[in-house]
This record gives structure tokens, C-alpha cells and sequence, in this order.
């Protein structure tokens, strides 16, 4: 495959995504089907984040191989263009692991604890072991994602912003530090040891000055509430989740499964949609037209909710349908599937090289 060079001056994008496994709805709408979209109109780089599926999982890697090909199958069965997108992984650019390596010398320790899911996560993870070097550090490794490749953008929900600001107080540090001469405010705060207002003295230079890893804009992408079967957020984690490969007859059966408005008990009492989570997913995959006739049967008693069921089963299969033709034709044909991820991973290394030269040059490393 040869680069396309007509893409290279649209602004560039970059996001990645952990191989957990066969995606679910709510990481398609809340991610990939984004991605596709903006395959239009920018350049795009987007990986399998099989680093930091290790930070957590590192104990059993034994199904990543795997979770790599599956999250790859989805990727390219919902849209991903490798003709217009840069698809690789992760692990096959080390210079995310080197970057990562560099970054850590002058982060300092605090910005990493103070990091919301950090916390978060030792806590929703009990059962795993999380007190470890590669879990503290994984915004870094982040942050070396992202600004290796020196996206315009960074496509976030409301929820990942942090997650971009962090990497944007990297970039401006490693550009104050070696971008350019300190100013004097800068030196004065570095003699006086004060953190708070060597970083201020930071962000004033690095408004004047765009250094080697310009910062990162946060391009925000609709991340529509997607329930799951219980109305909890759909996640593997809850065992809730209808899979974007899953088969029509099973996604039948499991919305029928579905909760619904508790109040509505019997087939004749009115229903609130505004509480159900069926009809979440019916803002998401259905026509307005059909929330409307949802809304008009639901309030006034006249649909029961296995027929509103089967409405929101058929809006979805009418995407998921040509999602899963696509990947059984990428399944009958692993020779090429491995050639996208190969070329793609080609390409990242060519970009991230050329990142990685200036970078090194900057610490002192050439
Ligand atoms: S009719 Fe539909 S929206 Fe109304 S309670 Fe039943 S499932 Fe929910």
C-alpha cells in the first residue's frame, strides 16, 4: 500500500482503543462510530492499545492476542478506512515506550496521582493487584501516544478531558524546558523551588513559544448514554452488553430480557419512556419519527413493551447487519487483516521516528 499524500495536510487526528475483546454497542457509539466520521475530514491515525491493556491485565496476557485481532476485525468492519486511516498497534511502534521512558524524568509524581481514574479504577478493580509502576503511569504512556505523532486534535467524550489536559502540561513542560531559553520568570521560580509557580511561568512561555510537541486541541465527540440490559452503563464488566458481532436471533432474545419503566407492570398501564432505558437505546438507533410513535403508545398504554422491544431490535440490527457482513469477509481472509495492521504500524514508526529524533536531540540524547 503506498501513503496517501493527499491526506497529510487535513488537521490530524489521533485516538486508540484497549484490546478487551469483541466491542460492545456502547463502544461503538461512544468511540469507533466517531472515528469513522471523522475519516472525512481529517488525518487519522488510529491504534490498538495493547500497552495498556497490560497495566492492567498484566497478570494473564493470554487472551491478548486474540482481543488484538478481534478489536482489529471491528475496527475495519465498522468503517475503518486503512486507504484513509493509519490502523496499528500500539506495541509495534516502540517509540511510544520510549517516549514514555523520556517523559517520566520530568513528570512530576504528583500530576500522576492526582489523575481521577487513578484512584478510581484501584478501587473498581480490587480483585487485581494495581500497585504497580505501569498502572500509575499509564496517562503518561498516554501522553507519549498522543503527542508522538502530534495530532491537532485528541477526539474525546465530556469524561476524557483530563485525560487531554495532562498531556497538554507535558508538551508545554518538555517545551519550556527544552525549547526554549527560560524566561526570567522562569529562572526566578526554579531558584526559588516553587513548583506552583515554575509551572505558571511554564504556561506564560509556552504561550509564546509552540516548541516541538505543540499541545493538543480536545476535539469532543457525541458519547450518547448507552444502557445496558440491567440499565447500567453497557460494560463488559456488568455482563450487560449486546456486542456489535452479535448474532440477530441473540440480540432479539437479550433485548427481551431488557428492563423496562418498573412502574409498568401490566400491559395495560401507561409507561414513562423518560425512565425506561429502552427507550435510550431508541434515541440512539431509532428514526424520530419512532421515538414519537414510541413515546405516543408507551404513555397512553397503546404498545406493550415486547413490541417496543422488537422495534429497537430491528434499528439495530439494520446497523450492526452490514457491520458483521463486512467482518465475516474480513475473517475469511486473516492473511489480509494482518497486512492492514502491518502496513498500518509501518507508517506510524515513520511518523513517530521522525518525533522521536527532535525529542532526543532536545534531552541531550544525539
Ligand atoms: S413501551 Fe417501551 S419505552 Fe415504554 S416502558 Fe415499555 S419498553 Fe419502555
Amino acid at each position: 500500500m503506498t501513503e496517501n499524500t493527499s491526506i497529510t495536510s487535513r488537521p490530524r487526528v489521533l485516538s486508540g482503543m484497549r484490546p478487551t475483546g469483541r466491542l460492545h454497542l456502547g463502544n461503538y457509539m461512544g468511540a469507533l462510530y466517531n472515528w469513522v466520521q471523522l475519516q472525512d475530514t481529517y488525518d487519522c491515525f488510529f491504534f490498538i492499545a495493547d500497552l495498556h491493556a497490560l497495566t492492567t491485565d498484566y497478570a494473564d496476557p493470554s487472551t491478548l492476542r486474540q482481543n488484538i485481532r478481534d478489536v482489529a476485525l471491528d475496527f475495519l468492519s465498522a468503517g475503518l478506512d486503512p486507504e484513509r486511516s493509519t490502523i496499528f498497534i500500539q506495541s509495534h511502534v516502540p517509540q511510544h515506550a520510549e517516549l514514555h521512558t523520556l517523559f517520566s524524568m520530568f513528570t512530576p509524581l504528583p500530576w500522576l496521582e492526582r489523575v481521577p481514574t487513578y484512584k478510581d479504577q484501584q478501587e473498581q478493580l480490587r480483585e487485581k493487584d494495581l500497585n504497580t509502576y505501569g498502572f500509575l503511569g499509564y496517562p503518561l504512556l498516554q501522553s507519549a501516544d498522543i503527542l508522538l505523532y502530534q495530532p491537532d486534535f485528541v477526539p474525546v467524550g465530556h469524561d476524557q478531558i483530563a485525560h487531554v489536559e495532562l498531556t497538554r502540561e507535558v508538551a508545554r513542560r518538555f517545551n519550556s524546558l527544552y525549547c526554549s531559553q527560560p524566561t526570567p520568570a522562569i529562572e526566578k521560580a526554579r531558584a526559588d523551588h516553587s513548583d506552583k509557580e515554575i509551572i505558571a511561568a511554564e504556561v506564560a512561555a509556552n504561550n509564546v513559544t509552540n516548541g516541538i510537541l505543540p499541545e493538543p486541541k480536545v476535539l469532543l465527540t457525541p458519547s450518547p448514554k448507552l444502557p445496558g440490559l440491567d440499565g447500567r452503563k453497557m460494560s463488559k464488566s456488568y455482563n450487560n452488553t449486546l456486542m456489535l458481532s452479535e448474532p440477530e436471533a441473540d440480540v432479539r432474545a437479550k433485548l427481551k430480557t431488557m428492563v423496562t419503566d418498573p412502574a409498568r407492570i401490566r400491559r395495560t398501564d401507561p409507561g414513562n419512556p423518560d425512565i425506561c432505558p429502552v427507550f435510550d437505546l431508541h434515541k440512539v438507533f431509532s428514526s424520530e419519527e419512532k421515538q414519537a410513535e414510541v413515546r405516543q403508545g408507551c404513555t397512553t398504554a397503546g404498545i406493550g413493551c415486547i413490541q417496543c422491544k422488537g422495534w429497537v431490535a430491528d434499528a439495530i440490527v439494520s446497523v450492526i447487519t452490514p457491520i458483521q457482513e463486512r467482518r465475516r469477509i474480513l475473517e475469511a481472509d486473516p492473511d489480509n487483516v494482518d497486512a492492514i495492521l502491518w502496513d498500518g504500524s509501518a507508517r506510524a514508526r515513520r511518523r513517530a521516528i521522525q518525533t522521536l529524533q527532535h525529542v532526543r536531540q532536545a534531552m541531550g540524547l544525539e
